[in-house]
């Protein structure tokens, strides 16, 4: 599939079995997994709590190209409340869904997507066990390897891009329902293609997915430009309150905020309104690590944070329990807000990467 890429593209592939990417091996026996389903094999598939674009995507693309294959019986599912965020409510494939309670309980084959750990599953990990085999499909440098068969590429700018290399491998064509949740992962993960994952070959994916027919600009405004007067208000106040400390991170800069579950009453919002929050947090110039604290339960916050380069806020993440990329990492804090920012601050020094960055 990296053919065309030409010279370059045969030494990416060189250091990625440095990397601990997939191998042979691997690509060989995931498509086996799938080959050998008998007729009637049941199908589960999983991605990550309070799941994002990449994760229902890379997940229903899949799924679709799975049905085009003629798998009859597959349920798609992620832990927690069975609520898809409204921006991802137009995926195509939602139909796959099912709520983790009415998952296949020993399906022959479960597949998860773009969970670095076992604990992005919640309630569904006894899946690992109860299936007669487990793959997984993921990017985080992070990942555990909690599959019998791990399709882990940490090159990889989203879990999407292992969906469709594995869907080619299986002989599935794209087409425009599978291209949009592709593409939907796809600019999630690369932030619209202004990440440093946006290779020459993530383009070379994009442009493939867009010769499908699907349109880019209706995507766009759906899933990231659209959100309720109420949450325009909530950001308002949410951002009224950022804090800046310049000298945090060795002089790089540390700008964090957090939200409340009551600022989310206030203003009538769901919790996933909050996931665009740490775009509008990162743009502060004086710090390299922004941070956004969503409240989760009386004395819990889902954590995001980002660097700009001059920090791996995954060894900051991984260090208080949770994980993700170098420059885009989450964790679960406990205690009070100032309490978890003081617990990052102590992990900062400790994640400086050298002033050259990358
Ligand atoms: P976000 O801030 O967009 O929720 O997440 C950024 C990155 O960090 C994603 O790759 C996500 O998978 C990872 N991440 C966020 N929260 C957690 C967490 O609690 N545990 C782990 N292991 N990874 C997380
Ligand atoms: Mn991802």
């Amino acid at each position: 599939m990296t053919g065309a890429a030409g010279s370059a593209g045969a030494v990416v592939e060189a250091a990625r079995v440095d990397d601990g990417g997939p191998g042979d091996a691997d690509w060989a026996a995931a498509e086996a997994l799938i080959r050998e389903l008998p007729p009637d094999g049941r199908v589960l598939l999983v991605c990550h709590v309070n799941p994002d674009g990449d994760a229902l995507g890379s997940m229903l693309g899949f799924g679709l190209g799975l049905r085009r294959r003629g798998v009859r019986r597959i349920q798609a599912t992620f832990p927690g409340p069975p609520e898809v965020p409204e921006p991802l409510r137009g995926l195509p494939g939602l139909d796959l869904l099912v709520p983790s309670t009415a998952a296949y309980p020993d399906p022959d084959l479960v597949i998860c997507f773009d969970a670095a750990s076992e604990s992005r599953l919640g309630e569904l990990v006894d899946r690992l066990d109860t299936a007669g085999a487990a793959l997984v499909l993921d990017h985080h440098a992070s990942n555990t390897r909690f599959g019998g068969v791990n399709l882990v590429d940490p090159h990889a700018a989203a879990t999407s891009v292992v969906a469709e290399q594995l869907l080619a491998r299986l002989g599935v064509a794209l087409d425009v329902e599978i291209a949009e949740c592709l593409y939907v992962a796809l600019t999630t993960d690369t932030g619209s293609f202004r990440f440093e994952a946006t290779t020459p070959a993530v383009h070379h994916l994009a442009a493939r997915l867009l010769a499908t027919g699907i349109r880019p600009g209706d995507i766009s405004r759906r899933v990231f430009d659209t959100r309720p007067f109420g949450a325009v208000r909530l950001f308002g106040e949410v951002l009224g309150r950022a804090r800046l400390d310049v000298s945090a991170a060795g002089g790089r800069g540390l700008v964090w905020t957090w939200a409340t579950q009551d600022d989310l009453a206030r203003h009538d919002q769901r919790p996933y309104v909050l996931e665009a929050l740490i775009d509008s947090v990162r743009c502060t110039a004086e710090a390299d690590v922004s941070c956004v604290l969503k409240q989760t339960g009386p004395a819990e916050w889902a954590v995001s944070m980002r660097s700009k380069g001059g920090v791996d806020v995954s060894r900051v993440a991984v260090a208080l329990g949770g994980g993700g990329h170098r420059f885009a990492a989450g964790f679960t804090g406990r205690g009070t807000a100032d309490e978890v920012v003081e617990r990052i601050r102590g992990q900062l020094d400790g994640a400086l990467l050298p002033a050259t960055g990358a």
